[in-house]
């Protein structure tokens, strides 16, 4: 009797990941944590390993905001001088890349932030650097907007726990966006 044919095979990663990217998932979803909780020290340590991980498989969508979330940990530890050379670090990565819409955004919030957190000093540092390095012609920088999708986006992305921002994340069609840190779609 011929039995039907079925796979035994099941997936055993509900994510289809393979075992050492789970192990970096776990990293980054512990790193948001600890910042959520203003344990800046610990993020920052994690982030910044993530983000040399990152670089060095040429991840270089997800290098640069794991650089900038080390950066933002690091000042927050009150380590400014560490935390300014990985801001600088993934901003750099941006630029090289020519990726100026995001550029322009994750600096002007950068820039922003800086001010808020007391760094008026660094924040016009990064201004001038921006306005330096940035295309002479707005359009080339300004992201394709997409206000009326904006509040549809989670807080954070439910598969690393990720503060999302609608205003700063890249659109991979109509309802779904790329997490920034992780890469999954959100929506
Ligand atoms: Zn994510």
């Amino acid at each position: 009797m011929r039995r039907g044919r079925r796979s035994p095979m099941r997936r055993r990663h509900p994510m289809g990941a393979a075992p050492q990217h789970n192990r970096a998932h776990r990293a980054l979803q512990r790193a948001h944590r600890l910042m959520e909780n203003s344990d800046y020290v610990n993020a920052a340590d994690i982030f910044e390993r993530l983000a040399r991980g990152a670089h060095d498989r040429g991840m270089l969508r997800q290098a640069p905001r794991l650089y900038l979330q080390a950066g933002r940990a690091h000042l927050l530890a009150g380590d400014s001088d560490r935390g300014a050379d990985l801001l600088r670090h993934g901003l750099n990565i941006l630029a090289g890349a020519k990726r100026w819409p995001q550029l322009h955004q994750a600096g002007q919030r950068l820039v922003d932030e800086l001010v808020q957190w007391g760094h008026a000093d660094l924040a016009a540092q990064f201004d001038g650097w921006l306005q330096g390095i940035l295309p002479e012609k707005p359009e080339d920088y300004q992201h394709i907007g997409t206000p009326t999708r904006l509040h549809q986006l989670p807080l954070h992305c439910p598969s690393c726990g990720g503060p999302i921002r609608s205003d700063d994340v890249e659109w991979l069609d109509a309802t779904t966006a790329e997490c920034p840190y992780c890469g999954s779609g959100v929506r």
